[in-house]
């Protein structure tokens, strides 16, 4: 079949999902979507095979993105697998607010439950003057941060830590992180299709959904931030209050509550205060 009837026949399996026909195409024959106009071909027997097989996974519920085994980022190429969630376009207001900050300054950054690691490695990537350390709970997620930042090429460092067990080690002047923060109750109730493919462990916020900010902003961000050190969290478009209030409670100052483009509280930043002076 050609490739511009092909185009619309795929779009018209997928069903609701038909902007996904491109980009499946293009995997299967590594034709790219200028190819199909500029340059269109017949598509070979096995290509066509292996498009029908992506189409009844991605029918079924599947996300493309672990079907395909990568996503677009920051407009990078990250790998994702079921240990890691799929990174969202939403977590691209986190990295560019702390993008723009940063700037060409000499810091030291931490990413707190990094997944996949885009996170730290766009910031790594964007920010040559930082030195960023991913960290996550376990060894199979790290491989996969590992994977990418070399895909990438960034130098980054790992630490695995399960910080609702232990303190990490280390002094940063920032801390980033987009932790699980929906609510227990509200990942197991939904028809939720997020939950039956991507990782549980990546979602739960515990019963109110503030799990991690609590344990950060209250006993890790406290041991190893430096003075005047910053967090910048991405947060449910909920939650903007709840996070700046424990952010105010435990003496931060500059607490900003940031929007994404759709017009959303998405981005919590706050810096720990110093001096002794501050609060008099
Ligand atoms: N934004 C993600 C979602 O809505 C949740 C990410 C998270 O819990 N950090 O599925």
């Amino acid at each position: 079949m050609v490739v511009s009837r092909l185009r619309s026949e795929v779009r018209k399996q997928l069903k609701e999902n038909g902007h996904e026909a491109d980009w499946i195409i293009s995997h299967a024959t590594g034709m790219s979507q200028s190819d199909f106009v500029m340059n269109p071909r017949e598509v070979t027997d096995d290509e066509m095979q292996k498009i029908n097989e992506i189409i009844t996974r991605r029918n079924s519920g599947e996300p493309l993105q672990y079907i395909l085994g990568y996503t677009e980022f920051m407009g990078m190429t990250f790998k994702v697998n079921e240990d890691t969630l799929i990174p969202r376009q939403d977590t691209e207001t986190l990295v560019e607010t702390v993008v723009t900050g940063l700037g060409s300054k000499k810091v030291r950054v931490l990413d707190i439950g990094t997944g996949s690691g885009c996170i730290g490695i766009s910031i790594a990537k964007l920010c040559p003057n930082a030195e960023v350390v991913l960290l996550d709970y376990s060894d199979a997620i790290l491989s996969v941060a590992k994977e990418n930042a070399e895909l990438n090429g960034v130098n980054v460092e790992f630490i695995r830590c399960d910080i609702l067990e232990e303190i990490p080690k280390g002094e940063y002047d920032i801390i980033v992180s987009n932790p699980p923060y929906i609510e227990t109750d509200v990942i197991f109730s939904l028809d939720n299709i997020v939950s039956s493919y991507e990782p549980v462990e990546a979602l739960d916020g515990g019963f109110d959904g503030l799990m991690f900010y609590r344990r950060i902003i209250e006993e890790v961000a406290k041991e190893i931030l430096k003075e005047d050190g910053e967090v910048a969290f991405e947060i449910g478009y909920t939650q903007g209050d709840d996070v700046s209030e424990m952010l105010r409670e435990e003496d931060f100052s500059n607490i900003k509550v940031l929007r994404d483009p759709c017009g959303n509280d998405r981005v919590v930043t706050a810096r720990l205060r110093s001096g002794i002076f501050h609060s008099i």
